[in-house]
């Protein structure tokens, strides 16, 4: 089969770039700076960015996707510093007030030492893949497991009074949910011991933010490429490839896109977030990928986390306060506590709300697990009813304000993402696979003047294919620069 065409609704090109999210963008810029014109950057949606997402708020900026640039020593934060984009301020997650079912704040040391619990249970976990011995036991079974039989390890050890072990308990519980969230899973079971340590912080603050907004750094991006070869509001629908041994000609990939027209290409990244590729590479691709690859779409994770913003016009809380989170009873009989009946059963996968910075009047709560899906389904205006009834309920205050406005991220139903970013499960380590298994070139041979050579023609980039800072904006930004040196080096540099 001859897959390079040539009419009037075909083009016949270098590479192809498909999604202009982070990945994407630093892929076409890295081209750019090697003077290498002759690609499209081609994406689905009528605006770039991708899970990067500021949107305009009160003469400011609100952020539906991500919100904090972790460390500031990677090649991405250090372009965003060098640009003057960061702010000073450095703030935190999962602050303020821990409220009790009974209206009372949770005592602070106690927060504090179960916080520290869970962080050395962790802390050990990724001792496994830095070949540090922890028990064997451990290393067979998922984050869930371990955490649970630990922490429940320590309570028996310590031995306290009722109310103090119910409270810690509790405290326990709200780091579950914090951390379902963190790593966006449905559940810490699915999650890898084996591969824990896998994923690496990058040194500097944890929580960097942006002076302005997250979309600046994208801002920057799309001003340093030629403007012809950005393509919005336009999917691809399919990517057929020459799986042949040899490539007898050039362009061994052709890119559809929905508007029917098509693409020849020597190569083509794919930066399509893995929720994307998971539904439809059976159907995206001709001929189907190469098993590992398969296996690394079918079985890498990919959760849903959403954000609640709900804007008050006026602070009702003391300019002090950092947010409110939520300590649930976990007693079964409070499953039939007559109190509870009014309040939606999505409240429970939240964390807690923080205060946003720069909004005074806004809160922004962070959802996991089932609950996350079921924000999308409901309206704004039944989500404040419901947020009503959670802050009157643990702030025993009838007469608090409803929100007057709603925003929420719907990152599972749109289908160029379906969900939020990845994870490694226990299934990566039984079919052997991990993000750097996607992140493998997918090479051609062709034979040029007698000689063989290998040409990547199929490359995956995005947070996805990071070995170690999957599911951040800075892992899938060195993706996207990975791929496209790749390609420079075999097309053009040679
Ligand atoms: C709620 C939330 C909070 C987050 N918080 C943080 C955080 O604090 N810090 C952090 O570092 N990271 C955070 N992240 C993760 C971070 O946003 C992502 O890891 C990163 O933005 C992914 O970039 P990407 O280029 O790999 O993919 P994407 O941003 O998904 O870009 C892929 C692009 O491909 C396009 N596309 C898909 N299919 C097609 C098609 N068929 N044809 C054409 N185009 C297509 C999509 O429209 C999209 O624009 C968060 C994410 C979410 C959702």
């Amino acid at each position: 089969m001859d897959l390079s065409k040539s009419n009037s609704n075909s083009e016949n090109i270098g590479i192809v770039i498909i999604g202009a999210g982070i990945a994407g963008l630093a892929a076409a810029v890295t081209l750019e700076k090697s003077n290498y014109r002759d690609y499209k950057l081609i994406e689905a949606q009528d605006h770039v960015g991708g899970r990067i997402c500021s949107i305009p708020h009160n003469n400011g900026w609100l952020e539906k996707g991500a919100q904090f640039l972790h460390g500031n020593e990677s090649t991405l934060g250090q372009l965003a510093q060098e640009l003057g984009l960061i702010s000073d301020e450095h703030v935190g997650e999962g602050e303020g007030l821990y409220l009790q079912e009974n209206g009372a704040e949770m005592n602070k040391d106690l927060i504090l030492e179960v916080d520290d619990i869970v962080k050395n249970i962790l802390e050990d976990c990724e001792k496994f893949a830095n070949n540090i011995d922890i028990e064997h036991n451990d290393v067979e079974d998922n984050i869930g497991n371990v955490l649970e039989s630990r922490f429940y390890k320590y309570l028996k050890m310590k031995n306290d009074p009722i109310f103090v072990r119910n409270a810690k308990e509790e405290i326990y519980d709200w780091n579950i949910r914090f951390l379902i969230i963190d790593n966006a899973c449905n559940s810490l079971e699915n999650l890898s011991v084996k591969s824990w340590g896998k994923f690496k912080a990058v040194n500097g603050p944890e929580h960097n933010i942006f002076e302005s907004h997250y979309s600046s750094i994208v801002d920057y991006l799309v001003g340093e490429l030629n403007q012809d070869n950005l393509i919005l509001n336009t999917p691809v629908t399919k990517v057929e490839w020459d799986d042949s041994n040899e490539l007898t000609y050039n362009k061994p990939v052709t890119i559809t896109l929905q508007n029917k027209k098509i693409i020849s290409a020597d190569c083509v990244i794919i930066t399509c977030s893995l929720g994307f590729l998971k539904e439809s590479q059976l159907t995206f691709f001709s001929p189907l990928l190469p098993k590992p690859h398969r296996t690394a779409i079918e079985n890498l994770g990919f959760g849903l986390i959403n954000k609640i913003y709900l804007d008050f016009d006026e602070p009702w809380w003391e300019p002090h306060i950092k947010g409110f989170q939520f300590l649930w009873k976990l007693s079964k009989n409070e499953e039939n506590n007559p109190l509870r009946k009014k309040l939606a059963p999505w409240v429970y996968d939240l964390t807690g709300f923080d205060v946003v910075q720069n909004h005074k009047a806004v809160l922004l709560g962070w959802i996991g697990g089932k609950g996350a899906q079921i924000i999308e389904t409901l309206s704004e205006s039944q989500v404040i009813q419901d947020c009503k009834i959670l802050f009157r309920y643990f702030l025993k205050n009838d007469s608090l304000p409803e929100a007057n406005k709603c925003i929420k991220s719907c990152w599972g139903s749109n289908r160029y993402f379906k969900g939020s970013y990845s994870h490694i499960t226990k299934k990566c380590d039984i079919t052997g696979v991990s993000p750097a298994t996607l992140a493998e070139p997918i090479w051609g041979k062709r034979i040029k003047n007698n000689l063989h050579e290998n040409l990547p023609i199929l490359m995956f980039a995005g947070e996805a294919t990071h070995e170690n800072y999957y599911s951040t904006t800075h892992g899938a930004y060195d993706t996207g620069v990975k791929q496209a040196n790749i390609f420079l080096k075999h097309f053009v540099t040679k």
